[in-house]
């Protein structure tokens, strides 16, 4: 029994739709992750780790995280995330303030804990300049 020649070009064309639906998902991907309407979300990571994520929308109120030896309390505003309180010996994390914005991030370096904006409007200037 010969393979019918048709079943070669049904193949390809079948190869080539995958394509296709692929590009196109990963666009629609890109600009979603791009996209200026994406909502304000606090992600917060441990040593590389990321162990939360908090959408802004509405005040979430105040978690505390273990980071190695320290504990910070994180408070969760409508639109904004800081430290409230951290045993760490630099304090730095603590005296950042407010992030409001994304790609704003509040750094503990003693505790490699990392709480970082992502979504809501995009602000170029501030991208790695609130380091502590
Ligand atoms: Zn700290």
């Amino acid at each position: 029994m010969r393979p019918s020649p048709r079943l070669r070009p049904t193949v390809w064309d079948g190869l080539v739709v995958l394509c296709v639906a692929a590009l196109a998902l990963g666009l629609a991907f890109f600009q979603w992750r791009g996209g200026t309407s994406q909502a304000l979300t606090a992600v917060v990571s441990v040593d590389g780790t990321e162990i939360d994520r908090v959408s802004l929308d509405r005040a979430a109120g105040e978690k505390t995280y273990r980071a190695g030896d320290y504990t910070l309390t994180v408070e969760y505003a409508a639109g904004s995330a800081r430290v409230l309180s951290s045993n760490c010996p630099t304090q730095d994390c603590v005296h950042t303030g407010s992030v409001t914005r994304g790609g704003q991030s509040v750094v503990c370096l003693p505790g490699r804990f990392i709480l970082r904006l992502e979504g809501g409007t995009p602000d170029p200037d501030a991208v790695d300049a609130v380091l502590g």
